[in-house]
């Protein structure tokens, strides 16, 4: 498949339902596939990382999370036309498990925030299986691994911050059975109601990175990655 390079780092020009026809057939084939949100922060850090652009890179797909990417694609005639966010990429995922009968997995946050994300998921999906979960901060890997295979899941989300989800399905990928991978971040959090995302009118606008600025500024330095990236691409051109 093809991917779109922004310094080393690539990202998949797909949009939600491109990556969930291509996912389904390749669930059928019996292979298994890895999602990685891809930002201008962690192509940033990527660019100096190789062990973290080597994640991303081998990765199924890259996906174009944040407005920054957008803008960078825009700005080089790319392939990227929408956003595809991580919290949206799982919804969409959990909708097309409960559609098809697959069944799912979520590992990470706090006992309280996995327990009622599951809860409020098997609300928002009444047919889905939520086969088990786990909290994100018990010790023992294995422990996790056998709970997951016992599960039988199809599906496995892992909510514990980047890189540490992605690093953990890396090293415990062999030793699953469930076809799709998705390191999700804050997004239990999420659904459990527990943090809410930008109002519509931001997201719309591109502007959520605007919103979470004014919630929490010391999220500043953070977010200085994304005029450093896009300065870069406008004199790579
Ligand atoms: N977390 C966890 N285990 C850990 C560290 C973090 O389960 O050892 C969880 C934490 O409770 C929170 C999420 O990981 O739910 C952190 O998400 P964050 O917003 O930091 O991730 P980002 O989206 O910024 O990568």
């Amino acid at each position: 498949m093809q991917k779109e390079m922004y310094f080393g780092v690539g990202v998949s020009p797909l949009s939600y339902e491109e990556i969930l026809a291509d996912l389904d057939n390749r669930m059928k084939e019996g292979k298994k596939s890895t999602i990685i949100a891809v930002n201008p922060e962690k192509v940033m850090a990527a660019e100096k990382n190789e062990q973290l652009r080597e994640l991303i890179n081998n990765s199924t797909y890259g996906i174009a999370d944040g407005v920054g990417i957008l803008l960078a694609s825009k700005l080089k005639k790319g392939q990227v036309t929408s956003r595809v966010t991580g919290v949206d990429m799982m919804d969409r995922l959990l909708q097309f498990a409960a559609e098809k009968g697959y069944r799912v997995f979520m590992y990470g946050a706090k006992e309280e925030v996995v327990s009622t994300a599951v809860k409020k998921i098997e609300e928002k999906y009444p047919n889905i299986i939520i086969a088990g979960y786990e909290n994100g901060y018990v010790q023992d890997p294995k422990q996790v691994v056998d709970k997951i295979n016992a599960a039988k899941a199809d599906l496995l989300f892992v909510a514990m911050g980047s890189p540490k989800q992605e690093l953990w399905i890396r090293e415990h990928m062999d030793s699953l059975s469930a076809k799709v991978y998705q390191g999700v971040g804050g997004s239990f959090d999420v659904f459990a109601g527990h943090v809410k995302r930008a109002p519509a009118f931001y997201r719309k606008l591109g502007l959520e990175w605007f919103y979470r600025l004014m919630k929490e500024p010391k999220r500043l330095k953070r977010q200085m990655a994304l005029p450093k990236f896009l300065l870069k691409v406008v004199r790579s051109k």
